[in-house]
């Protein structure tokens, strides 16, 4: 029996053989030419196969992958289509003789260490992988090679170096238990893809393809951030009775659906659930979520290749407000900016960017962007039944609140210039710098409700850099924390608004209770949360 660590990136547990995927080598055989314009035909005849073939995966990922197989897939069309990237290897086929698998592994290569060296950014840095594999699939498409990897013919413990998601939809879905990576990043396209599919994922598992063979029994342990190659009856045994605990608890949870969320006292406290896709909404309501409490926007605006257009955020936020059918969405504006990159917006270079220009901050520096946002918000909660509410990230003087309610007021006039339909969503703000909790009493009397960010509250409060493994320091039940917390409820309750705390919250139940004692009425959590809360405090 051979145990290897990993990091968690997709929970559950699987059982299989395993199958290693080794990525096709891709080699190039000629650096130079002695004939750049046939080169360079090759080299355009070489990108429309590509194409075609990322074509096929996208037609494979299916309708049912949430849009975000074919999203990915779209996004490798873009990038083949860049033309920055086009001219550069054109370029260099013409002015360095170069064959057209040198230009494009050499151009390739500078693009990958240029996202490479964006240390802060570790969503943009996740995209490597994507880089990688269109340029190896160029390279293939050019040397006439085949692209297609070995693949298990059935279902199976996937160990990977890395594994790019056109990888992961060859395979076909069906045939991965479970995956286990040495790279891997949290943020990494496959893990979105995990995690969508409920595939047990671990990553960062060192050494992981030179310990083991294929076909080898193994147990993937992924809540336990282990994978476990050739197990002892002993350890078979010892995983099989922890999923059966895990399954029983889950079902032991089914008995909290449909009932309010009380405490022992009899308070009522709401479970929403923050989502940031439209797929996330199905979850929370499976998971029986009495609303969406957070509504992450940036993320249409992130996974998009260009600007969402009001049109296209319409349909979501109208498809969004016909999904939760009633109850509460709570819609936050864009929070870009920090660890949230558009590639296609300008980004002022930052040594700190979550201290930049983001949330309502970015909107007040791109007014135009932030008004078609709250057109196709306004549009969409018509369809909505007061149900509808939209909260402005990152706040941290009352001050751009009067700027936010100017720019509201401006979108209403257009609106009811251009007689469109519309409703006006109530209005709150996210309290997450700790300038905006201590005057949480100058904010209140000017918004509707108020939702605590402890994401961000805690890494501002205690200097503790949320992106930084070495300095996470903060725990919700610090005095400071607590202080600040209370001092934000206060403000509230005195002004008779409500709060609510939208922050992640681990499934610590001392944290819970003190959250709840110190006034807290409405949590938004993870989907997956929502029952295990519900049993919490009914428990407290
Ligand atoms: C927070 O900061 O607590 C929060 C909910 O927002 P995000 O995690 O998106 O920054
Ligand atoms: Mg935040």
């Amino acid at each position: 029996m051979n145990t290897i660590e990993g990091k968690c990136a997709s929970e559950g547990v699987a059982r299989g053989p395993v199958f290693v995927v080794t990525a096709p080598k891709v080699e190039v055989l000629e650096k130079k030419t002695k004939n750049s314009r046939s080169e360079i035909q090759r080299f355009w005849t070489a990108k429309e196969k590509a194409k075609e073939q990322i074509k096929e995966l996208l037609d494979k990922s299916g309708d049912d992958a949430g849009s975000i197989g074919a999203s990915i897939f779209e996004a490798y069309i873009i990038y083949l289509d860049d033309g920055r990237f086009k001219n550069d290897v054109v370029k260099m086929i013409l002015n360095e003789n170069a064959s057209a698998a040198y230009a494009v592994k050499t151009i390739g290569e500078k693009y990958i260490e240029v996202v490479d060296n964006i240390k802060d950014n570790p969503r943009l840095r996740a995209r490597i992988v994507d880089l990688e594999d269109i340029i190896n699939r160029l390279i293939l498409c050019l040397e006439d090679e085949d692209v297609r990897i070995d693949v298990p013919d059935k279902p199976s413990v996937i160990v990977a170096r890395d594994l790019t998601p056109s990888q992961f939809f060859s395979i076909g879905r069906e045939n991965v238990k479970g995956l286990v990576i040495e790279r891997g990043s949290y943020n990494s396209h496959l893990a979105i893809l995990a995690r969508t599919y409920d595939i047990p994922l671990i990553i960062n598992a060192k050494n992981a393809t030179l310990n083991v063979s294929n076909g080898q029994d193994c147990a993937l342990y992924a809540t336990k951030d282990k994978f476990i190659v050739l197990p002892t009856d002993e350890k078979i045994q010892e995983i099989r009775e922890a999923i059966k605990k895990d399954d029983l608890e889950k079902e032991k949870l089914q008995r909290f659906k449909g009932h309010d969320t009380l405490t022992h006292g009899g308070e009522r406290i709401i479970l929403y659930a923050n989502v940031s896709s439209l797929e996330e909404i199905d979850k929370a309501l499976k998971n029986d979520a009495e609303g969406v409490g957070l509504f992450r926007t940036e993320y249409i605006y992130l996974s998009s290749k260009t600007l969402p257009t009001e049109e296209e955020q319409f349909n979501i936020y109208k498809e969004a407000i016909e999904k939760v059918d009633g109850k509460t969405i709570v819609f936050r504006t864009v929070d870009i900016g920090g660890d949230k990159q558009a590639p296609y917006l300008e980004q002022i270079p930052c040594i700190n960017p979550s201290m930049g220009s983001r949330g309502i901050r970015f909107s007040m520096n791109n007014k135009k962007i932030f008004k078609v946002q709250l057109r196709a918000l306004y549009k969409a909660s018509y369809y909505g039944k007061d149900n509808v509410k939209v909260m402005y990230p990152m706040l941290t003087v009352p001050e751009e609140i009067d700027w936010i309610k100017g720019v509201s007021k401006e979108v209403e006039e257009e609106l009811i210039h251009e007689k469109v339909k519309y409703a006006l969503p109530e209005q709150g703000v996210v309290i997450e710098t700790p300038a905006a909790a201590l005057v949480a009493d100058m904010i209140a009397p000017k918004v509707e409700f108020m939702s605590i960010g402890t994401n961000d509250l805690s890494q501002f409060l205690y200097a503790a850099d949320r992106m930084n493994s070495y300095v996470d320091l903060h725990d919700y039940s610090d005095e400071a924390m607590r202080r600040i917390i209370k001092n934000i409820i206060k403000a509230g309750e005195k002004e008779g608004i409500p709060v609510g705390l939208c922050g992640d919250l681990s499934n610590n139940k001392e944290t819970l209770k003190w959250v709840i004692d110190a006034g807290i009425k409405g949590l938004s959590v993870q989907p997956r949360q929502i029952l295990l809360f519900r049993k919490y405090i009914r428990e407290l």
